[in-house]
Order: C-alpha cells, then structure tokens, then sequence
C-alpha cells in the first residue's frame, strides 16, 4: 500500500529520449488533456501535420484498446443458451449485431426500461442517494419485492453508448461486459 501511494505522488518526468521521440525538446509549450484514468500530452501548438499525428496514434491506441477490451468479453454465443448460429447456414442474417440483439440477456443490459425506477421521495425516506444503483430481490411466497442500494456501484451504464454500441455491432458479449465491470478485474496492461 505504502509503495502504491508513493507511485502517485511522485512528480511525472517524461525521459528526454521520449521527448526527443515526441518532438517535446523544441516545443515552445505543452498542453495537457487529463481525463479519469489517463493523461495526454501534447505540444502545444500543432501544424496539420502534427494534428493527424496526434489524431493517428490517439485512434491506434484506442483501437488498441477497444479489440483488447472485446477480446476479453467474448463474443456473445446467446449468453449461453442453445440456438441462434443454428439458423446461420440457411441464409439467416448472422451478423455480429445480430448476436447481440438476439441474446435476450445482452438486449436486456441495453434497455433502459428494465432498469428500476423508485420515486425520490421512496429513496430519500431510505437514505439512498439519488442516481445510486438499486437492486431488486422478489419473494414469490409473499409477493414482496424488496428494493434496495447495490452493493456494487458501478456496471454496464456506465459504459457511453457510442462505445457500447460500438460492442454491441461488433457481437461482443454485453452480458460479459457488465460482468467484468461490476468485478472491477484488471483486463488491461497486466
Ligand atoms: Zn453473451
Ligand atoms: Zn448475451
């Protein structure tokens, strides 16, 4: 723990051989985008040139990204359960979307409808926070059902919906997504 909050605090110092590879050494500025989780710098004036440089290895490295993250997933096979590639020799439409859409357990992550509304006014007199992630459990005995904060905060709605649709297109499995996002597992870089 203590090496971990050492790492951060240290002041960041780009090595002079990658601000020679960067162009940084005769740069009159440098600018800084800094986002949750990472931090790019560039220079601060650019020409055409340079922007595409930029754009092209900001869209590698997305992409990069992006076929490791789907990678992780898994393509959807209908989460599982038997039968849709079945229809795919007889001239059924297979695309990768399809998977998706067709998987009612990943069609479900994308539908907002199935997520569960509680009035305010419920939540507040529960001490939930507004916008926190509920949780629902039913009881067929007493026809109960009990609603309540998540344990985990944060899933699949998390995910902007360019990126998951994006996912989604591609046939990556939804369902895997959002399990992997609840767990909070390292998927990259380790
Ligand atoms: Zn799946
Ligand atoms: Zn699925």
């Amino acid at each position: 723990m203590k090496e971990k909050q050492k790492k951060t605090e240290q002041i960041l110092q780009i090595p002079p051989v990658i601000q020679q590879h960067c162009g940084f050494i005769d740069a009159e500025a440098l600018a800084v985008t800094a986002a949750e989780g990472v931090c790019v710098i560039h220079k601060g004036e650019l020409t055409a040139l340079d922007l595409v440089r930029v754009i092209a290895a900001l869209s590698e490295l997305a992409s990069d990204m992006t076929v490791q993250l789907a990678g992780t997933c898994g393509l959807c096979n209908n989460c599982g359960d038997e039968k849709p590639k079945a229809d795919a020799e007889c001239g059924y439409d297979n695309s990768p979307a399809k998977w998706v859409a067709d998987c009612s357990l990943c069609r479900d992550l994308l539908d907002e409808s199935q997520d569960i509304h509680i009035p305010d006014y419920l939540l507040e007199e529960a001490g939930i926070p507004q916008g926190a992630r509920l949780e629902a459990y039913a009881d067929d005995d007493s026809g109960e059902i009990t609603v309540a904060e998540a344990n985990v905060q944060q899933d699949i709605n998390d995910v902007p919906p360019e990126i998951l649709s994006v996912l989604a297109q591609s046939g990556v499995c939804l369902a895997a997504l959002d399990e992997l996002i609840m767990r909070e597992e390292i998927v990259y870089g380790k």
